[in-house]
């Protein structure tokens, strides 16, 4: 077996020719038309013995797995990991450009996953039918039970190492099933996810160690450093000569006219590189070439949803991003037709997207932008053992619909809702079960209200089916990688610990929200969110002065050298809040405020009990109330 990573140019040259050469089965299978009208039709009709699983989802599975009468077949579980640090790996959350790239970046590398399977497929004269699914970067798909994954996984190794230089790594799975055991694969599905994990335990192992033998191979880890200026984006390619902008690479520059043409593009066309010119030149009429994937699809974003130009008709993969039926006349085209939904939105204005600092400008108060990360708890495990019914295990039908239901939900569902309520919210990614978002940090509480809301409806209340997110306010021109790695941690924290007011019984993490530096009850967001507004109205109608607010903080710190580290003097807070109100309530205002000012003394007063859980849970969010309404009455300006 040759080494992939030291094939020749003249055999890499022979590889893609005979690849080229191939006549694809898959021209001659429309199961794409078959699995749309199932998708139409059949996703509300089920077997009345398993009523979770639709009759669509049943249709899928079987045209997947089916191999000319052969009752087996091997799973794969396609992972590709690394994509979010490397998603952030470019400069500056604020600098200019950013906003144009951030979003075709996380696009692209959905797409790599997305190829990586139709790679697969391509390589072993597969239909796109046995693609079971795709979301994030994971990819499921059916092969035959003979088929050699080994020589592929090597190739796709290679160019990813030779592309990303190790920043992303694929990690497949196998597993060889039979027809018979359809209606029960929790094991299969639970065998894939744990082999994916050892994997990534052992990082690049396909690299370092030769075919035969394991020893490890040095030269791989060589890298050439060109001489030169390198991207100001990225830092790891060189400038490119015809870029737009002459401080990018060209892979940077590219992200940056794919993230100019995915708000304007209604569908994508993936196939064989075209090297023709001249066929480029007439197709540009239609689109915009988005780049080359692993050095043999070309990705083409195109303007319209309703027809496809001569030259890609006959073979690939056309996605329309539209909400209507194929055409007809679809049925003149060869290529493989899906629609789909991508979570494309982002904030634009005159054709062109915001900038980062533009959409912090559009904040109440202080100038800032609000990342906001979330996903679904114990999503894994959920999968595994939540479906599970009465028979202790799941079919692999019920199992594809949780999944689609769940990338319906975060693609489809929340970009309607993106763009209709929440329009100056930037997706850097929805996908799987991740939310990434960017905005005007003003905006961010409510939207992470209405998110859990949303969620909650669309998992009926099911207790055992939880989101968790954190919230993280940063200024506009902010590192981003540095920042997204901080949302992370604090979604972890979420996750992880739970807050203080738990009973024991529920004394885990999850189902939370992080932000300012406390974990919160999802119910504790509003109560924060509407007291820090109304201090600042206070404050800013004279009802009390922004001392006494201060004065509120500095009671809650040492209140906190009581609870926290049990220091008796800390229990002075009470004594001196009681001097704070009664100073408050001598400071003359007007008459038609001094309802508002009793409501005021009313609460203050209420922080005094002791002990008392309604108060010690005011106390324990008055920070985060705190630095809220101190970003929110800040002046025009204030930084
Ligand atoms: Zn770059």
């Amino acid at each position: 077996m040759v080494q992939v990573q030291h094939l020749s140019e003249q055999e890499r040259v022979r590889l893609l020719t005979e690849w080229a050469n191939q006549k694809l089965l898959r021209q001659s299978e429309r199961f794409d038309l078959l699995l749309e009208w199932g998708k139409r039709q059949l996703t509300d009709v089920a077997f009345p013995e398993r009523p979770f699983a639709s009759l669509y989802d049943e249709l899928r599975v079987r045209t997947a797995v089916c191999f000319d009468g052969n009752k087996r077949f091997q799973l794969v579980l396609g992972d590709l990991s690394g994509i979010q640090s490397y998603l952030f790996a470019v400069a500056h959350i604020g600098e200019g450009g950013v906003a144009k790239r951030l979003r075709s970046r996380s696009f692209h590398l959905a797409l790599l996953a997305k190829t990586a399977a139709f790679y697969i497929l391509d390589a072993l004269c597969l239909s796109y039918r046995h693609l079971i699914m795709t979301a994030g970067g994971v990819f499921m798909l059916a092969v035959r039970v003979e088929d050699r994954l080994e020589p592929i996984r090597r190739e796709l190794d290679r160019y990813l190492y030779t592309r990303y230089h190790g920043a992303l790594q694929l990690h497949l799975a196998s597993q060889t099933a039979s027809m018979d055991q359809l209606s029960a694969v929790s094991a299969i599905i639970g065998n894939l996810h744990n082999e994916i994990q050892r994997s990534k335990m052992q990082p690049a192992r396909h690299l370092l160690m030769s075919d035969q033998e394991e020893r490890w191979n040095e030269t791989i880890w060589l890298h050439e450093r060109r001489a030169g200026a390198y991207c100001a984006s990225c830092r790891r390619h060189p400038v490119h000569g015809d870029a737009l902008d002459e401080t990018l690479c060209e892979y940077c520059s590219q992200d940056e006219r794919n993230g100019m043409a995915l708000p304007q593009s209604q569908s994508m066309w993936i196939g064989r590189k075209i090297s023709e010119e001249s066929l480029n030149r007439a197709l540009s009429r239609y689109g915009k070439h988005a780049g080359v994937l692993w050095d043999r699809y070309d990705v083409w974003l195109m303007r319209d949803a309703g027809m496809l130009p001569d030259g890609m008709k006959d073979e690939g993969y056309w996605e329309r991003w539209v909400n209507d039926s194929f055409d007809v006349s679809f049925s003149s085209i060869v290529c493989w037709v899906n629609n789909a939904h991508i979570s494309n939105y982002i904030p634009q204005m005159n054709g062109m997207p915001i900038h980062f600092e533009g959409l912090a400008e559009l904040s109440s108060g202080k100038k800032m932008l609000g990342i906001y990360k979330a996903d679904v708890d114990r999503l894994g495990l959920l999968l595994s053992y939540g479906l599970r019914s009465d028979q202790g295990d799941f079919s692999f039908a019920e199992y594809l619909k949780a999944s689609r239901q769940l990338e319906d939900f975060f693609g489809e569902r929340l970009t309607v809702h993106l763009r209709e309520k929440f329009p100056h919210l930037y997706t850097v990614f929805s996908g799987g079960d991740d939310l990434f978002l960017i905005g005007p940090w003003s905006e961010l509480p409510d939207f992470a209200i209405w998110m859990r809301r949303e969620f909650e409806q669309f998992v009926e209340g099911n207790p055992e089916v939880t989101l968790s997110a954190s919230l993280l306010f940063v200024p506009p021109r902010a590192p981003i990688a540095t920042f997204a790695r901080e949302a992370e941690r604090l979604l972890e924290k979420a996750k992880e610990w739970a807050n203080p007011f738990r009973k024991v019984n529920e004394g885990y993490g999850r189902n939370q929200v992080a932000l300012c530096g406390i974990t919160a009850e999802w119910h504790d967001l509003p109560v924060i969110w509407e007291r820090a507004k109304q201090w600042a109205q206070w404050v800013g109608s004279g009802v009390c002065s922004s001392q006494f607010i201060r004065k509120l903080l500095q009671l809650y710190e040492l209140r906190e050298t009581y609870v926290r580290d049990g220091k008796v003097d800390g229990l002075r807070y009470n004594a001196l809040l009681n001097y704070a109100i009664r100073r408050a309530e001598k400071m003359a205002i007007k008459d038609e405020l001094k309802r508002e000012r009793e409501t005021l003394i009313g609460w203050a007063e209420s922080l005094r009990r002791f002990p008392n859980d309604d108060a010690a849970r005011d106390w324990y969010l008055m920070p985060a109330v705190y630095r809220l309404f101190a970003a929110y009455q800040a002046k025009e300006g204030d930084l």
